[in-house]
């Protein structure tokens, strides 16, 4: 490293092809500074995973997920992004430039976006993952609407069940909550608003029960099996859509050793010069789900990759180069 060519050290490497580093592609290729972005094992990231996007501003026909990250990737490498489709398994941060290490090659860069984004977790059920977009959802916000004046059923125990409980409320017709204990994680404020619903017969408590069965009949969700090992009981539960609302895995492992995290999202260090996405590694920053606990959408993603990549422009900047 030491005896490189400069004109060998790229100026920034985005890390992850969902819509926060096609966002932040985008806008540091029109700042000319030439963005490497590495895909990862999912190109496009998540929204690949769903049939129909119906809250991306402009698009108004059914759109599916695939087809709107391939025109992401269209419009970066319209601006002369350099797409590699490779997974990053380190990066070495114990140098002012960075090394981007892939399996066979490594680059070096003054600046990295990290916008691994994250995985949501699952129940582990058999045909969960072959109906996802299809009757199973990890995201009340996203799909709540296809399930309009229906029963669904919504499993989880903290915030993000509730918070999607409480939103499919004014949407769907009846909504059964299963939760594995007694007690809910959620904070309390929430918990009085979904008791409320409880209160209208909108929502059915089902504490001390998990999911055992997701059961198909001609290729759509019928019901689901609930089991309750502590009431020894099982019961049987008619549904149009099963929303999995157990949290999300922020896709942070390789890093987590020298970048910090909370609870595996990266945090940001506070605002200086109007500078809003740098992790507490100067020159690396950080974009999309990967940072983010609360929106975890797809046009959030891509505004914090904007945010990003005009972030570590004036950081290059501030390094004569
Ligand atoms: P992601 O989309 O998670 O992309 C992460 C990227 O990082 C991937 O390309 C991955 O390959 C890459 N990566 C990870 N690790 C590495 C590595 N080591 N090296 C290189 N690259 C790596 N949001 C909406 O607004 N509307 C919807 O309708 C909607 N529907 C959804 C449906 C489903 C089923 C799911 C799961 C999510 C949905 N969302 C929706 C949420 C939305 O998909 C996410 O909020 C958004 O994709 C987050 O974008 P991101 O760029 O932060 O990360």
């Amino acid at each position: 490293m030491d005896n490189m060519k400069t004109n060998n050290i790229k100026k920034l490497i985005i890390i992850g092809s969902g819509p926060a580093g096609y966002t932040a592609s985008i806008y540091a290729a029109r700042a000319n500074l030439k963005p490497i972005l590495i895909t990862g094992l999912q190109k496009g990231g998540q929204l690949t995973t769903t049939n129909n996007i119906e809250n991306w501003p402009g698009r108004l026909q059914n759109t599916k997920g695939i087809e709107l990250m391939n025109d992401m990737e269209k419009h970066a490498l319209k601006l002369n992004t350099r797409i590699i489709q490779e997974e990053v398994l380190k990066i070495d941060f114990s140098k002012k430039i960075l090394q981007i290490i892939l399996e066979k090659k490594k680059y070096f860069s003054y600046a990295v976006i990290i916008a691994t984004g994250s995985s949501p977790r699952y129940l582990g059920l058999k045909n969960e993952k072959e109906f996802l977009g299809r009757g199973i959802s990890t995201c009340a916000t996203c799909d709540g609407f296809f399930y309009k004046n229906k029963e669904v059923a919504i499993v989880g125990g903290g915030n993000t069940a509730i918070e999607e409980a409480l939103y499919l409320s004014n949407i769907v017709s009846v909504i059964h909550l299963i939760h594995r204990n007694t007690s809910f994680k959620a904070e309390k404020i929430l918990m009085n608003r979904l008791m409320q619903q409880v209160k209208k017969k909108k929502v059915i408590l089902y504490t001390n029960y998990i999911v055992n069965k997701i059961i198909i009949k001609n290729q759509k969700i019928q019901s689901i099996q609930i089991i309750s090992d502590y009431l020894s009981k099982k019961k049987t539960i008619c549904i149009s859509g099963l929303f999995i609302a157990i949290g999300s895995i922020p896709n942070t492992q390789i890093f987590a050793k020298h970048i910090k995290t909370k609870s595996g999202y990266i945090t940001i260090q506070k605002k200086y010069n109007n500078i809003t996405t740098q992790t507490n590694i100067p020159g690396v920053f950080a974009a999309g789900d990967v940072v983010d606990t609360i929106y975890k959408q797809a046009i959030t993603a891509a505004a914090s990759g904007c945010r990003a990549a005009l972030d570590a422009e004036k950081y290059l900047t501030t390094l004569n180069i």
